[in-house]
């Protein structure tokens, strides 16, 4: 597959979704060859699941060539073309935050969305883990966060994500507050259900 037309193409749909018009500058995509040099690169011993991720300005995905062997992730070409739009959005994401990433699973969350991921995953049949993920790093962050962000843009827009993006807090209390505002109700899971 062509990666680079896949990077171009996911460039001018995220430009599209961030309302963003990034046309030059824009992160360089770095191919990695296998899990080796992806922890060299990480400078740890990385999961079997991690195949992607981004640096400054830059969008590192394992080569598609080793996808299946040197990771747990079944390959096809639509998944990988998807992983490289998730990594990428994340890119977008900080631009539009002015470099905040947290709450994680607003961070995860909008790049499973906009990158068509939760297409192919379960849905979850309530939310009811996905807020414990402000700051904690893990990978179950990934069950939940999609959907969420799927239903806040299905239910009240695409604007409103992007103003909450925008208007990142420093601390959780604070982000609560801005969301609120924002949203009109309380971040509770009973808002979701
Ligand atoms: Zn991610």
């Amino acid at each position: 597959m062509d990666v680079d037309e896949v990077f171009k193409n996911s460039i001018k749909e995220l430009n599209e979704f961030f309302e963003i018009n990034w046309i030059e500058n824009f992160p360089e995509l770095v191919i990695v060859p296998d899990r080796k040099k992806i922890d060299e690169l990480m400078g740890r011993k990385t999961e079997d699941w991690m195949v992607g991720w981004i640096g400054k300005n830059k969008v590192y995905a394992l080569d598609s060539k080793n996808y299946e062997k040197e990771s747990c992730h079944k390959y096809s070409e639509d998944e990988y073309s998807k992983l490289i739009k998730h990594e990428l959005s994340h890119c977008y994401f900080l631009k539009l935050s002015k470099y905040k990433s947290e709450p994680d699973w607003l961070w995860e969350g909008t790049a499973l969305f906009v990158s068509g991921q939760i297409k192919t995953r379960e849905r979850p049949l309530k939310f009811e883990d996905f807020l414990e993920f402000y700051s904690k790093k893990s990978k179950y962050v990934y069950r939940e966060s999609g959907f969420a962000v799927e239903f806040l843009v299905e239910k009240y827009g695409k604007d409103k994500l992007l103003k909450l993006i925008k208007n990142l807090a420093h601390n959780e209390k604070e982000f609560n507050e801005k969301f609120k505002e924002i949203y009109g109700f309380e971040l509770k899971y009973e808002n979701f259900n």
